[in-house]
């Protein structure tokens, strides 16, 4: 199952289109994506039981973030070995965990604007929470996962290194930094949810190219060891760290310019193109 928010309203999507979740259940599940994840399961089997007959095609600008109101988001520093090397520190022996503030999520092709000469990019598989997790052990962990799907992490580096300890979860929250989409995607869709290939580029270059088997933490660890302090509840999302090729680490450093567009993908799940604009 592949669910977007198409027009600001649930949608699934097939490859005939967008099935409108609302007015095609006769009102059963709500037009909001947000409330999707507390019935995660019943619209699953729903979606099983339906035909395409009610897809229209809809232009890609029509889609927004898939999550707009997670009641938390966790990000993962540090989680590639290649990715900790480059940044100069040992590979973590404990996730190193902040927060990107929600208001920083947008949609897969919106318009970003670059607060300084200094955003970096960093593409990263993005999970999102389909079932109340509290102390989940790692092999019960992908049940407790709705779906995956592609964000990015976009990061001031001034601001996120200024100061006697890093500001992180700030440097990473400016409007607009947390690209996500193009739609929520079930493991069962993917031939292998441990292993996808991401990548981001602008033009023609690639920046970035890694595989998520080679996260620090995987999937299932990341949620049992974050479900074993906070209660994770449906719709909140896991920013799970970049592989290596980030700006910051370049010699000479390099960031984002405007006029650009910034492409990230994620084999199997999709991809998301967001135009950058000077401040
Ligand atoms: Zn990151």
């Amino acid at each position: 199952m592949r669910v977007a928010r198409v027009s600001g309203r649930l949608s699934l999507l097939t490859e005939s289109g967008a099935v409108d979740v609302e007015s095609t259940s006769d009102g059963r599940f709500g037009a909001d994506p947000d409330t999707a994840f507390a019935r995660w399961d019943e619209l699953r089997d729903w979606a099983e039981d339906r035909s395409d007959r009610d897809a229209v095609p809809y232009p890609d600008e029509q889609l927004g973030a898939p999550v707009l109101a997670p009641s938390q988001v966790f990000a993962i520093g540090l989680n590639y070995r290649d990715h900790a090397a480059e940044s100069g520190v040992a590979t973590p022996s404990t996730p190193a965990v902040f927060t990107k503030f929600a208001s920083c999520l947008t949609g897969p092709y919106e318009t970003v604007r670059l607060p300084s000469d200094g955003v970096d990019w960093e593409v990263e598989l993005v999970v999102v929470i389909g079932r109340h997790a509290e102390g989940v052990a790692e092999q019960n962990a992908w049940s407790h996962v709705a779906g995956l799907t592609v964000g990015q992490d976009l990061s001031e580096r001034a601001l996120q290194l200024a100061g006697p300890a890093p500001q992180f979860s700030l440097g990473k929250s400016y409007p607009g930094f947390g690209p996500l989409g193009p739609a929520i995607v079930t493991p069962d869709e993917l031939a292998n949810p441990d292993d996808l290939e991401l990548s981001c580029s602008v033009g023609e270059e690639v920046l970035q190219k890694g595989r998520t088997r080679d996260m620090v933490f995987s999937v299932p660890e990341l949620v049992a060891r974050l479900s074993a302090v906070c209660p994770l509840r449906p719709g909140d999302l896991i920013f799970t760290g970049t592989p290596p090729g980030v700006g910051m680490a370049r010699k000479p450093p390099r960031f984002l310019a405007p006029g650009t567009t910034l492409i990230s993908t994620i084999d199997g799940i999709g991809q998301l193109r967001n135009p950058l604009t000077a401040r």
